[in-house]
């Protein structure tokens, strides 16, 4: 349902919208380990779409209380083990006091160690979304890149554990930076940061061969880091109108300090993994987006397919074309403990 979370339609007027089961409150009533990871705020949209239900996904105060009130509202809960995120701001004192009380350890600091013990933690590393990854990368600001956060959370989440666990992990300043066509290093920066976030949990996937790890994309954007589309032709950048079986190409040129790559689509041998540097390619919807941000509106994102990659046990039920509601159905049916 558009602008909600954990929301499905209803089957009357009164009731246009009810709650859908999340996957992080599935596997915690089965008494599986469960954790959050984002650098946007722990209460934004992706996270949310996880443990809460509300129509309307701006309310993150509301969303809060899905969070501290898990163990309440499920069965077999005791609630998010693991949480590294931002969003500070959108949590009470009386909330952070009602967690402690139940045994988390809530703080607003990194502590770089993995300790044993630590059987459920809050981070909340600020007000709002994390700081860049640039900085965080750098070590600048207190809050570590995405690599130690997996990794105290794998840490965590694993020991003593024989159940198994559900880890969500967001790089979500991509679709930030993307939306402000940032086509600078921040942007790249935030592209290495969730990639190698990836590269910790396939090193643990691969120690721990009945762990499955799944990287995709909620959307596509009209910036993108490689060409994974089809509007490209030979030294054309443009939009390709598709009319009546025949695809006509308007060129377009980009001015300002956004470096298009003006590349030879599939036939590029930049475009086939010999390019020293991440290229910044602009997309045929850019205009568009480029026409919002002038307008001071968010820009749209774009309607292109998204890659997935999956590995461990259960990845070739992600092989070929999906809808995107399948994955999330795929993984409900994992975390209720169906085999799918
Ligand atoms: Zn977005």
């Amino acid at each position: 349902m558009y602008r909600s979370v954990g929301m499905r339609p209803g089957d009357s007027a009164k009731a246009p919208q009810i709650a859908s089961a999340t996957v992080i409150e599935e596997a915690e009533r089965r008494g599986l380990r469960t954790g959050i990871i984002t650098t946007t705020t722990l209460t934004h949209a992706t996270p949310a779409a996880f443990f809460a239900h509300h129509e309307d996904r701006t309310q993150e105060s509301d969303i809060a209380k899905f969070f501290v009130d898990m163990p309440e509202r499920i069965q077999g809960s005791d609630g998010v083990d693991v949480a590294f995120a931002g969003g500070a701001k959108y949590f009470t004192p009386e909330q952070l006091a009602q967690l402690e009380a139940r045994g988390v350890v809530v703080s607003n600091e990194w502590d770089g160690s993995m300790m044993p013990g630590f059987k459920q933690v809050l981070r909340l590393l600020a007000e709002t979304g994390l700081p860049g990854a640039t900085e965080r990368m750098a070590n600048k600001v207190g809050v570590p890149g995405l690599f130690y956060m997996i990794q105290s959370a794998l840490f965590t989440l694993s020991d003593g554990n024989d159940k198994g666990f559900f880890l969500l992990v967001e790089g979500g300043q991509i679709d930030w930076k993307l939306h402000g066509l940032d086509t600078s290093t921040a942007l790249i920066d935030e592209i290495l940061d969730l990639d190698n976030a990836v590269g910790i949990a396939l090193r643990y996937a691969r120690e721990h061969e009945d762990t499955l790890v799944i990287v995709t994309a909620d959307h596509d954007h009209t910036l993108s880091v490689l060409d994974n589309h089809y509007g490209f032709t030979r030294d054309q950048c443009g939009v390709a109108k598709r009319c009546g079986g025949d695809v006509e190409f308007e060129e377009m040129f980009a001015k300002g300090p956004y470096e298009i790559h003006r590349g030879t689509g599939f036939g590029a041998r930049d475009l086939q993994g010999e390019f020293k540097a991440p290229k910044v390619i602009l997309q045929y919807a850019w205009p568009v987006q480029a026409a919002n941000q002038i307008k001071r509106r968010a820009g749209p994102h774009s309607a292109n397919f998204v890659p997935l990659f999956a590995y461990g046990p259960g990845a070739d039920q992600f092989a070929g074309f999906h809808q995107q509601p399948e994955i999330g159905q795929k993984l409900i049916s994992w975390a209720k403990g169906q085999q799918p």
